[in-house]
């Protein structure tokens, strides 16, 4: 008899990987715990606290007793205030029945991925990719397809063209990227829109880095680009970065109708709904004036500027147009090298570009305070200098 508890596994979840982001911060956090100082530049998740307004309509909300089971797709107020926001902010029409409330982004995408895929189906991820998106699509029985990035390190639209066959159910967009920090054109979206339509594939973009854009760049949802299109699209958004609430876990999604209901059907199976009182910040969250983050906006911009500028000359790096990331690499040295060389000599939490298929880089998150990063950045160099001078 076979008393392995693993080989009753599903084949789904055999080759699952932890969170590499997540995994990496537990490890700080234990590090910390055990006395040691790190600068902590794995996980992205802002370094400032959730505004008191939010806090106070969370706190209302429990007091009121707003503390049950709500509708399963997430409280009609807050899927109205959900549509507003699109069309406010992407010129997008969708009505309360087509978005679903889930507990954070990643939630949304799983239920995704879960509605969609089934064994053999292909959903193409252009490298580099936020960690969580393969390993979603394998537990869901789907293919992740991993497509190639230009010399630009942009995504290689041609390749991607390329890919398409009959088993590919999907493509992930994720704009401003996470990890590079790239924010795809209005021409890379057509080009992109064009093959999508051409091949009736689903296309899933995660927006949720939207409003943190810097030099000119604009965020551009590609749902917006035509009806058709927007009914071959998923828009995935949340207020976990816009609004520092990481912790809260809310997130959401627009769908055509069909897709829409299905995903609440899931959600009523599994998870019944997202949090009351969190869905209750949310709504504050949203309904109030986006001008209201912008000082945060350009903070990171600053910080972005501040890196970029005072990069050792020796350290290669892409430059972000959005989010909160930049990828950097030294000469001689392997992604693994690098962040295990960052953490051991100069105590620095990075994590390995090749969890986001970016080999030779690391990722670091410059959501810590300017006075943090400066130190970062001067032990990075250092480091860096060391590398080079042996080469
Ligand atoms: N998409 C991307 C690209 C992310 O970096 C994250 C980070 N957590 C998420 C989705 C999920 O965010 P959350 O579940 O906190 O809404
Ligand atoms: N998305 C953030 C990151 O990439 C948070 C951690 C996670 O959910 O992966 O660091």
């Amino acid at each position: 008899m076979d008393n392995k508890i693993e080989n009753k596994f599903s084949w789904k979840i055999k080759e699952l990987k932890p969170s590499a982001t997540l995994l990496i911060n537990k490890k700080v956090a234990e590090m910390k715990a055990a006395g040691e100082e790190i600068i902590n530049l794995s996980v992205g998740e802002p370094d400032f606290g959730t505004p008191d307004f939010i806090k106070d309509s969370a706190i209302k909300a429990i007091n009121e007793g707003f503390t049950r089971y709500t509708d399963s797709s997430g409280i009609r107020e807050l899927r109205e205030a959900i549509c507003k926001k699109f069309f406010h902010d992407n010129n997008l029409v969708y009505t309360p029945e087509q978005v679903v409330v889930s507990n954070g982004a990643k939630h949304s995408l799983f239920n995704i991925f879960l509605a969609i895929c089934d064994e053999g189906d292909e959903v193409i991820i252009p490298r580099p990719y936020w960690v969580s998106y393969p390993e979603m699509v394998k537990i869901t029985g789907g293919k992740p397809v991993l497509c190639r990035f230009d010399d630009k390190y942009r995504f290689d639209i041609e390749h991607f063209k390329s890919l398409v066959n009959k088993n590919t159910k999907a493509v992930i967009l994720n704009s401003p990227s996470n990890p590079s920090g790239m924010v795809y054109s209005e021409e890379e979206l057509k080009k992109i829109g064009e093959i999508v339509l051409k091949n009736q594939i689903l296309c899933i973009s995660d927006e949720v880095y939207e409003y943190f854009i810097y030099g000119g760049n604009r965020h551009i949802s590609i749902a917006s680009l035509g009806e058709e299109l927007k009914n071959l699209t998923i828009v995935v958004n949340g207020v976990s970065k816009t609004f520092s609430m990481t912790g809260w876990r809310i997130g959401y999604l627009a769908a055509p109708l069909p897709l829409a209901k299905i995903i609440s059907d899931i959600q009523s199976q599994t998870t019944s709904n997202p949090s009351s009182v969190s869905q209750k910040a949310a709504l504050a969250a949203i309904f109030s004036n986006p001008s209201g983050i912008a000082p945060i906006i350009r903070e990171f911009e600053t910080r972005r500027n501040f890196i970029v500028e005072n990069l050792d000359k020796s350290i290669k790096f892409i430059k972000p147009e959005g989010a909160f990331y930049l990828l950097l690499k030294v000469e001689n040295l392997n992604s693994l090298q690098l962040s295990k060389k960052l953490l051991e000599e100069e105590k620095i939490a990075t994590v390995p570009g090749n969890d986001f298929g970016i080999e030779g880089f690391v990722r670091i998150s410059f959501a810590v305070k300017m006075e943090t990063l400066k130190e970062a950045i001067a032990r990075i160099n250092k480091l860096a200098k060391k590398y080079d001078e042996k080469s």
